[in-house]
Parts: structure tokens; C-alpha cells; sequence
């Protein structure tokens, strides 16, 4: 039985829909489709965090999935 699960930015009751995982090597943040199980280094993410996803200085954000901001603000 899958439970669902949430976005990982603390205060928000969303929905996860995609993970986010940190590729070191090339200082890439990738969206893709939602794990099937939890790993230690990926953040699931709503619709709403992933699209407003801003990478770290020197990074790029990768989208593998389409992501459409659903929510108001
Ligand atoms: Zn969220």
C-alpha cells in the first residue's frame, strides 16, 4: 500500500509529485519523476517547490519531467 508523500520544504502540506536529486559530479539539480522508494540524497518536491526551484551558485536546475506550477503564489 502506497501512503502518500509529502514535499519535503518543511511548512508545506503538498503533495510530493517529483524528486529532486543533487548530482555532485556535474553540479546539476534534477526533476524527475517521483522515486518509487526514498533514497538519502533525494528531496521529494510539489508541483509548486520544484517549479520555483532555484539552483545554488554554479548550478543548473534540470527539469526531466514537465512541471506546472498549479498554485496561486
Ligand atoms: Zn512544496
Amino acid at each position: 500500500m502506497q501512503t502518500a508523500r509529502l514535499c519535503s520544504r518543511q511548512t508545506c502540506q503538498r503533495e510530493a509529485t517529483v524528486t529532486l536529486h543533487y548530482s555532485y559530479a556535474d553540479s546539476t539539480a534534477l526533476i524527475d519523476a517521483l522515486s518509487e522508494f526514498r533514497e538519502p540524497h533525494a528531496y521529494d518536491l510539489c508541483d509548486h517547490h520544484a517549479a520555483r526551484l532555484t539552483a545554488p551558485q554554479g548550478w543548473r536546475v534540470v527539469y526531466k519531467v514537465p512541471v506546472q506550477d498549479t498554485t496561486e503564489s
